[in-house]
């Protein structure tokens, strides 16, 4: 306790004693004794800090005195541990975590010899409501609260997104193939429209339509998705200038896009582009496409991991960010960046922005980094209002840091910590909506025995398959 803490905890007593202030107030849970970082737009901290919680919201965030105006039935000593808001990771295919793994010694063709096979032998309900609880159980371990999903059978996806207790913006899959729940070409927009009606009242559950790219569906139909976005008023995404030579392939595969005009300026003459908008990678964009993306409200999932990985270009990360693009930071799916975790995320933004275009270490400071995981997520998300930050009248989403583990000492600036110290491991303890999701390590939703059971079944005969694809 410092000086003020004593003195407002002794103005407390007094008044309470002299019976102007009422009995402590119920509340459902309180954190305290915790190192907050609220990521609110004052930067507040409390070092010695509570937070408490009414149902699914925060009604109260501040120092030690907290503890005298209200009780809770479950009260958390934090141990001096990081209280922050919990991360969200803007881009991921949960699904694919039952391929992690394989293709990755030096192949020439990962997409064909690898991805296709796998997906046309391999994909069925069961293993993407099964893969997807595991994906979403690792996600939940490392502090991801809310996980953007773009992949098929959204509804399993979403039965076991929230059957873990963390939320999810996910996203049907529609393209102009046939795919596994699809049998003709755009199918997926009928899928999606389904999906989106059943699942849009849904407490952790946010549904969406995903058109794939823009060289695998048509200009008519990015519209019909956006017409059934707008409709249904929920998300859009995409992947968008991920490859360096898409302008090209759209010429190609949908005959679209006009000579000299970028992916940006097609898609913004076509009326795509919109708030509701998350468009993943936007790796080969100029200031130009930029300065449209700001105008537009697009938000940005950047996934300078996955991106690195495989070698597929660095985005221009921090000049979106400086802009004031709404931008913040995804994995991509299990095959290309392995982790699901938002925390190793963010080392590599920083990496990724610091040797771009000749280095410059001033780039993406630990703070608008950790921005990025938290607040930059639920503004590209359009979610700002309800997470992203620790504020009273927000969703109770909250992730406790272990500070004492060895690899978190010294703790000097606690954001350049969590940037680059930090080990998904080192998460304790998740809170979606005031309720547990990860208690002391343990997830707390999961028969894990029974998942295992499931898991084991589904990988045995995708490691079986995968023995013809060397
Ligand atoms: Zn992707």
């Amino acid at each position: 306790m410092n000086a003020i803490e004593r003195a407002q905890a002794i103005v407390l007593l007094a008044l309470f004693a002299a019976g102007s202030v009422s009995a402590a107030e119920q509340a459902d849970l309180i954190v305290t004794n915790a190192y907050v970082l609220t990521m609110d737009d004052q930067r507040t901290t409390y070092k010695r800090g509570s937070i408490v919680v009414q149902g699914d919201k925060i009604v109260a965030i501040g120092g030690q005195d907290l503890l005298a105006r209200y009780k809770a039935d479950t009260v958390i000593d934090a141990n001096g541990n990081i209280a922050m808001p919990g991360m969200i990771n803007l881009h991921n295919h949960l699904s694919m975590i039952a391929f992690r793994g394989l293709g990755e010694n030096g192949v020439q063709n990962r997409l064909f010899q690898f991805f296709f096979p796998l997906e046309k032998s391999q994909l069925s309900r069961e293993l993407i409501r099964v893969a997807a609880r595991h994906a979403a159980i690792e996600s939940a371990l490392s502090g991801v609260t809310l996980v953007t999903d773009m992949y098929y059978h959204e509804d399993e996806v979403a039965r076991s997104v929230s059957s873990v207790g963390i939320r999810g913006v996910l996203g049907e899959t529609v393209m102009g193939f046939p795919v596994v729940d699809a049998k003709e070409p755009y199918g997926g927009l009928a899928y999606a429209e389904r999906f989106i009606k059943e699942w849009k009242n849904d407490p952790l559950v946010t549904p969406a339509v995903a058109p794939h790219a823009p060289y695998t569906v048509s200009p008519e139909w990015l519209i019909k998705t956006k017409e059934l976005a707008d409709r249904e008023d929920v998300p859009i995404l995409m992947h968008i200038a991920e490859k360096r030579t898409e302008a090209e392939m759209v010429a190609r595969d949908v005959g679209a896009i006009a000579e000299g005009k970028s992916i940006i300026e097609y898609l913004d003459d076509l009326g795509f582009l919109s708030d509701r908008l998350v468009a993943a990678h936007v790796t080969y964009v100029d200031e130009q496409d930029i300065a449209i993306l700001k105008k537009r409200g697009v938000g940005v999932g950047h996934n300078p991991k996955a991106n690195s990985r495989s070698a597929s270009g660095s985005s221009p990360a921090w000049i979106m960010y400086e802009a004031g693009v709404d931008i913040g930071l995804g994995t991509d799916g299990p095959m290309s960046s392995n982790q699901m975790d938002i925390i190793n995320v963010m080392g590599y933004a920083a990496i990724v922005a610091r040797n771009r275009n000749g280095p410059d270490t001033r780039r993406l400071p630990p703070y608008d980094l950790v921005y990025m995981a938290t607040m930059g997520g639920a503004r590209a998300l359009d979610m700002e209002d309800q997470i992203g930050s620790l504020e009273v009248g927000k969703k109770a989403d909250i992730v406790i840091v272990d500070i004492h583990a060895v690899n978190m000492q010294p703790m000097y600036d606690p954001y350049a910590t969590l940037a680059f110290s930090t080990y998904p491991q080192n998460v304790r303890t998740v809170i979606v909506d005031g309720k547990f999701v990860v208690r002391d390590r343990v997830v707390e939703n999961v028969d894990m025995a029974a998942h295992e059971k499931e898991w084991t079944a589904i990988t045995d005969s995708v490691a079986e398959f995968a023995e013809t694809l060397e």
